[in-house]
């Protein structure tokens, strides 16, 4: 079976990986180069405390692959499982944290629940005010540059044709399958993948196919480096998005931070996100409820990236609803950098196969058709 991969980020190149790990001769397709577009922007989160239930399987699948991950690729992405903390500062956000923990049980998430105590014994410095709080031990945080190189390099050594800084021209439907017309020259192949990110919704409405997707850019920033003292990936339950704001310390002694400001609109030509320096001191303040000892640290740099978020903040996946031999992957709303490796995985059997081991029934394209 021949694909064609348009798109190199996480999700294309995790899917040309494991294309070519299930015998496709794979072309993957990419304007700039690998990893480049939201990805690399990410935060790094390998989060499934708060995601919708019905991406727990995903998450699932996907977090296996994360541990797998440096075996599989033979290279350390810096998947660390140091745990995911979520503070909690008033009797509401606690509510809401002890109902999605309850939701979240029977698909196979066990959140823990802290009180003050255990928070400031086992996690010092962290939330001082914080009245508890959710634990989930088994995720963490991963490197952003290192993965979507790490699968194309993977997928190259398994015969697949990685093919970078081409400016696609045409993609469209011939008589066997499909035909992309590049800078780079002509691809032809019986099935075709889109994995273009914001971008995901032109390709899909070239083949009739409407997804409500707006491309935004949520706002990061990083510390200068610090004595390393806090280990999981810091978060918060509240329902004022004020206060939204995440962080984390890479073993380097950076703290990373997110959150807590508006996303910026991003034009999709040329899809450059940049980070409004006037939302950082409300970021700042918001990452401040959470370590403290922020407030006396330097910002070294900020950033932001073009990323795709659908109307109801759940991805597009599966098989297109007009075109055979189509699939998409894009639209990941936020929230892809932990589905990666899963939804590559996931893609790869449904093309191989015919069927995905993991749900993907919520995720079709065909969910915004009127009557659907
Ligand atoms: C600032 C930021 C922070 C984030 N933090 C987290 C986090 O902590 N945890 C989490 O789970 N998720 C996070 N996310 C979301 C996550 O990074 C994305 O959901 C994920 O990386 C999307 O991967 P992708 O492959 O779909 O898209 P991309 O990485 O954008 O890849 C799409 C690629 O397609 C290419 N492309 C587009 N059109 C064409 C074309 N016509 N021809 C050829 N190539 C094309 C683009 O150049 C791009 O490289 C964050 C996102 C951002 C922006």
């Amino acid at each position: 079976m021949d694909v064609i991969v348009l798109g190199g980020g996480l999700m294309g190149t995790a899917s040309a990986y494991f294309l070519a790990r299930r015998g496709a001769r794979v072309t993957l397709i990419e304007r700039n180069r690998v990893g480049t577009g939201a990805t690399v922007a990410s935060f790094g989160n390998i989060r499934r405390t708060g995601r919708h239930q019905s991406q727990l399987p995903l998450a699932h699948r996907s977090l296996r692959l994360w541990g797998e991950a440096e075996k599989m690729l033979g290279r350390d992405v810096e998947f660390r499982a140091t745990g995911h903390i979520r503070l909690i500062f008033d009797a509401g956000s606690l509510c809401d944290m002890q109902a999605y923990a309850q939701a979240a049980r029977p698909w196979g998430l066990a959140l823990e629940e802290l009180g003050p105590r255990e928070i400031r014994a086992r996690f010092p410095g962290l939330g001082p005010d914080a009245i508890a709080a959710s634990f989930s031990p088994h995720d963490g945080s991963g490197n952003p540059r290192l993965i979507a190189p790490a699968f194309a390099e993977a997928a190259r050594k398994l015969g697949a044709e990685i093919i970078e800084e081409a400016r696609v021209e045409k993609v469209a439907r011939t008589g066997s399958g499909f035909l992309v017309a590049s800078s780079k020259g002509v691809l032809a192949a019986e099935c075709l993948l889109n994995t273009a990110g914001a971008w995901g919704a032109r390709i899909a409405a070239a083949f009739g196919e409407e997804v409500p997707l707006e491309a935004r850019g949520p706002q990061m920033g990083v510390t200068e480096p610090l004595p390393h003292r806090v280990l999981p990936v810091v978060g918060i339950w509240t329902r004022d998005k004020d206060y939204g704001a995440y962080l984390r310390q890479v073993e380097r002694g950076n703290i990373v931070f997110g959150g807590a400001a508006e996303r910026v609109t991003v034009d999709l030509e040329p899809g450059h996100a940049c980070a409004d320096p006037m939302r950082l001191p409300m970021q700042l303040r918001a990452v401040a409820r959470l370590l403290p000892a922020i407030a006396k640290v330097a910002v070294i740099r900020t950033w932001s990236g073009c990323e795709g978020y659908v109307r109801d903040m759940l991805p597009v996946m599966g098989r297109s609803a007009t075109t055979p031999g189509l699939f998409h992957a894009f639209g990941f709303s936020g929230h892809g950098f932990q589905l990666g490796p899963g939804v590559g995985d996931a893609m790869a059997q449904l093309i191989t196969t015919g069927r995905s081991e993991t749900p993907l029934d919520d995720f079709r394209i065909d969910r915004f058709c009127i009557g659907a």
